[in-house]
């Protein structure tokens, strides 16, 4: 018998050992015993949730079992996270048929990386207030601008790209999406240093890029309404997930971890960590709870919302604790809790700052949640485009 899940809201069961669905991926996997990229796309397996061709229509407990039985099989997907997370369901939302077959099939195989072109060093939680321009020339756009914290510009064949092309409306008008070849004269991809010594992230300068008209996602200056899509096409986590943003450890394997090197007497961690499993409890009820309204054919409501505030900032505490445990050794960056080989304990710590930020703060977050949950008065005075503080100033 599959798991049974019960619990007020949530009731579905997982399909039995032997269910047609998982002897169907099995059988697949005995034919690709170590399956490509394009294997993986071709067979719907990467984004299964995706309409066909491009995947199976699969519903949440159809990906669940997938999921499980390319987990089980150690067969990775490709990684091309913002690709194959937020542009692929784009582009099927409102791509010409021309573009999808252009950009969907080498995109879902992890073939051509994919980066997303939104945030400005003015615009982040106000995106709207975006400054770069797109002006019309003929078959062409030209584009000048500038670009933040654009993670895998460097490596990316392609960017999703939002720019202002009617500058005489309001700002949620006059937004135009557009796929940008990073290859283009006039890209300037410079990478960032990160406290964590990396550089996933960089600044992008636009200068005078043309791009062929035939480069726009759905309608001139409908853009803000598919920058919505791409926002709100996280997908609903159906996997374990790590403790950063689904990567990386859990909070469970670092209480594996403490359990195996026998525990701790120190007071103040053990009411750390047995708050971190009350969390890392009710994480995984909450994604349960997701599941099952999916089921049922619900939207997901603010528990997205919910859930992304408590993930992040327990990841940044299982981070936190995960350094803690490493003792005074932990200073050196290869070792990690209770004595062990560093691991990925120092990497996620100095990373998990991110976690409050990306996607949407954590203050953002709140937002949606005071109105929608709390129906307190809107943050921004929408009429007038501006903070309720600036409309008190200035009535
Ligand atoms: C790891 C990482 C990867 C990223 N990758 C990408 C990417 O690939 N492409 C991309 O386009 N962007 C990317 N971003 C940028 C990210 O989307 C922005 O950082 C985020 O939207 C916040 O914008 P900001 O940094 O301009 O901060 P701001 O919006 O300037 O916010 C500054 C502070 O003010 C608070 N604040 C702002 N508005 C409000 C409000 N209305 N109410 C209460 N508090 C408020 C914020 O919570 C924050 O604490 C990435 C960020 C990170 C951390």
């Amino acid at each position: 018998m599959g798991e049974r899940y019960r619990l007020k809201l949530m009731d579905f069961e997982l399909p039995p050992d032997d269910h047609a669905d998982r002897l169907a991926v099995r059988a697949w996997l005995a034919a690709h015993p170590d399956p490509s990229g394009r294997d993986l796309a071709d067979a719907g397996y990467v984004a299964p949730h995706l309409p066909r061709p491009w995947g199976l229509d699969a519903d949440p407990i159809q990906q669940i079992v997938i999921d499980e039985e390319l987990r089980a099989a150690n067969v990775r997907r490709p990684v091309n996270p913002i690709g194959i997370g937020w542009a692929g369901p784009t582009l099927v939302h409102a791509g010409t048929p021309e573009q999808q077959a252009q950009y969907l099939p080498r995109l879902l195989s992890g073939e051509d990386l994919w980066c997303q072109l939104f945030s400005e060093p003015e615009a982040g939680s106000d995106l709207a207030s975006l400054g770069t321009r797109a002006v019309r020339d003929g078959d062409e756009w030209v584009v000048n601008g500038q670009k933040i914290w654009t993670s895998l510009a460097q490596f990316s064949r392609y960017g999703i790209l939002i720019a202002r092309t009617d500058p005489d409306v309001a700002k949620h008008q006059g937004i135009t999406y557009f796929v940008c070849p990073m290859a283009l004269p006039g890209v300037e991809v410079r990478p960032i240093v990160e406290m964590t010594g990396g550089e996933t992230f960089n600044e992008v300068f636009l200068t005078d890029v043309r791009l062929p008209a035939g480069s726009v996602v759905g309608e001139v200056n409908r853009g803000w309404e598919l920058a919505k899509v791409t926002l709100g096409n996280e997908r609903v986590s159906l996997s374990s997930g790590g403790a950063l943003w689904g990567m990386g450890p859990t909070g469970r394997d670092l209480l594996d971890l403490v359990r195996a090197s026998g525990g701790t007497q120190d007071r103040v961690l053990r009411q750390r960590l047995a708050r971190l499993h009350t969390v890392e409890e009710l994480l995984r009820l909450i994604r349960l709870r997701t599941v099952s309204a999916r089921i049922r054919g619900e939207q997901p409501g603010p528990e997205a919302s919910i859930r992304k505030v408590m993930a992040d900032e327990h990841g940044q505490e299982i981070m936190a604790i995960g350094k803690d445990l490493a003792g005074t050794g932990g200073m050196l960056t290869d070792v990690g809790p209770m004595g062990t080989e560093i691991g990925p304990w120092h990497h996620g710590y100095l990373f998990a700052p991110a976690l409050t930020i990306g996607g949407g703060t954590g203050d953002v977050q709140r937002n949606i949640l005071a109105e929608r949950v709390l129906g307190l008065p809107h943050d921004l005075d929408v009429e007038a485009g501006r903070t309720w503080a600036e409309s008190r100033r200035q009535p």
